[in-house]
């Protein structure tokens, strides 16, 4: 079996790699998380659920991915754990912002800058600064996103790696394009060039794609026609089996030979264009085809041809849109069922660790917080209380009568704890039947007797008589602090041969020893 680091070291190797192996890294994903479950390694295990969910929301299991990122966020604020609150923060950002949800999108991209430590590696603090800057151009704030787009475009550069410089500048390119700035988007593009021919890189074909746009956008069409082909070339003969990237190019040179007046070209461009979409039910692309078809009839002077096309075009576009909005109702479904499962969990938790009459601590919760609390260093006591005679409250009385003496009591520790040193850790629970235990932290055997004293007290004076008569209701504690090396089961021990020791010597009474 291999070690843990060794395991996360391959999860490094393969989380924010820009390229398109997305189905080896979804495979790998799957295969390192089952081994970080077999290890043990829990913070493991989720990371790389996180890479798996990345994958599948590349591929377009929306709803699947946002259910693994907010189970693995949940965790990772519960267990204060950085490094995956911050990729968690940084994939629910692209999930959201894939929803259409844009200001929650913005949201986790700040979250997960927020949880990035120092210590990070450079590939991570520079994919979570290029998630802000591409949810704040597609926020509209492009003045912001440039900033960050500078500053993520420092950390790549001052950490040498080249892979995630060009991708920052393809979509700083891509941003300005969008935001409808040219020139600046020219600029990117051509700090793009600069970087590639200096590393010897090459420019991928998303870039050229964004590329070819630009130079559209700035009336550039005869380069951009060029770019374009040289695109449709470069992808036929890499053997790539991406057919919405071959389709994309193919638009895009169709648009430009449109421009250019080479209708009769941008046609054949755009028939192999179509065939693609209709052969691999490409709907994203082929919705664009429909509308550049319709430019093209209309550039031809065919204006009926032209409506008829646009009039399909816009068919598409709606079908398109309701099947998105479709996809995103399951994904938000998903992460509201998470959300939902993980309150529900809480609630049964918190549940299953109190007496249903009291509402006090309940065994349970003694058994997963007082050997900790024995463990650590401050002085600690513990105090058995038992109510005396209370058999005579059920029989004189009534048993219902003795349950809301029960309840009664329970307040008035309640009330008591309230005084108590170190009110974060200490806690009073029902240990069952007419049994109590408060658990002191931060206190010493000197310093608690006042409490405690203090208590039976209020429990001898208490108003009794609207529920019990002339019946007395008191209370005799055991208490005794915890020693280096007491356990749980010692340290109860202790305080209920105390306890014996108060009902001895005539109940109503507090015996407490170190
Ligand atoms: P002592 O002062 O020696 O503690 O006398 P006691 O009568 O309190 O002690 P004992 O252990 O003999 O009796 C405890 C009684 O508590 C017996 C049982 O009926 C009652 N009891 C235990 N659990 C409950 C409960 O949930 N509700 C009610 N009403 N009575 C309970
Ligand atoms: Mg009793
Ligand atoms: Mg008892």
């Amino acid at each position: 079996m291999r070690s843990a680091l060794e395991i996360a070291a391959e999860i490094q190797s393969l989380e924010y790699r820009f390229g398109s192996d997305g189905a080896h890294v979804l495979t790998r994903a799957a295969e390192l998380a089952g081994e970080a479950r077999a290890r043990g390694e829990h913070a493991l295990h989720l990371w790389a659920r996180l890479l798996e969910a990345n994958m599948l929301r590349r591929t377009g299991d929306l709803a699947t991915a946002a259910a693994i990122c907010t189970t693995v966020n949940t965790w990772a604020q519960q267990t204060r754990h950085r490094p995956l609150l911050a990729r968690s923060h940084q994939q629910l950002s692209i999930v959201h912002d894939n929803l259409g949800d844009v200001a929650a999108g913005l949201e986790h991209a700040v979250r997960a800058v927020e949880a990035l430590d120092d210590d990070a590696s450079p590939r991570a603090q520079g994919a979570i600064l290029l998630r802000l800057a591409d949810v704040l151009a597609t926020d509209g704030s492009i003045e912001a996103a440039r900033t960050r787009y500078e500053h993520a475009e420092r950390v790549a550069a001052g950490n040498n790696d080249v892979e995630l410089r060009l991708v920052v500048l393809n979509n700083l390119a891509y941003a300005e394009h969008l935001a409808g700035d040219g020139e600046r988007a020219w600029i990117a593009i051509q700090r793009l060039r600069t970087v590639t021919e200096a590393t010897g890189e090459r420019l991928s074909l998303d870039a050229l794609d964004t590329m070819a746009m630009i130079q559209i956008s700035r009336g550039r069409f005869a380069e951009a026609a060029t770019i374009a082909r040289g695109n449709v070339e470069a992808y036929e003969s890499s053997g790539l089996d991406d057919a919405d990237g071959l389709a994309e190019f193919l638009l895009t040179l169709a648009i430009a030979q449109r421009h250019l007046g080479d209708t009769g070209a941008a046609q054949v461009s755009l028939d192999r264009c179509t065939a693609l979409c209709q052969e691999r039910a490409l709907a994203g692309v082929e919705a664009r085809v429909l509308q550049e078809q319709a430019e093209l009839y209309a550039a031809c002077g065919d204006h009926s041809q032209a409506f008829v096309v646009y009039k399909r075009f816009h068919a598409a576009e709606r079908l398109l849109h309701s099947q998105q909005r479709d996809a995103q109702a399951r994904a938000r479904h998903a992460v509201f069922e998470t959300a939902e499962a993980r309150d529900q969990a809480e609630r049964f938790r918190e549940q299953a660790r109190r007496d249903p009459l009291t509402g006090l601590r309940n065994r349970r919760f003694i058994d997963e917080n007082l050997p900790a609390l024995l463990t650590a260093a401050a002085p600690l006591v513990v105090a058995l209380v038992d109510l005396d005679h209370f058999k005579r409250v059920n029989d004189i009385c009534s048993h219902e009568i003795g349950d809301r003496v029960l309840v009664a009591l329970a307040e008035l520790i309640t009330d008591a704890a309230r005084t108590w040193p170190d009110p974060g850790s200490s806690f009073a629970a029902r240990l069952g039947g007419e049994e109590f235990l408060l658990v002191l932290p931060g206190c010493d055997a000197a310093s608690a007797a006042p409490h405690l004293e203090r208590f039976r007290q209020s429990v001898q004076n208490h108003p009794w008589h609207p529920l019990t008569g002339d019946l007395p209701v008191t209370v005799s504690i055991g208490a005794t602090e915890a020693l280096p090396g007491s356990t749980q089961s010692s340290i109860l021990a202790a305080a209920d041969k105390l306890l014996y020791q108060a009902k001895h010597n005539g109940r109503n009474r507090c015996r407490l020893s170190r």
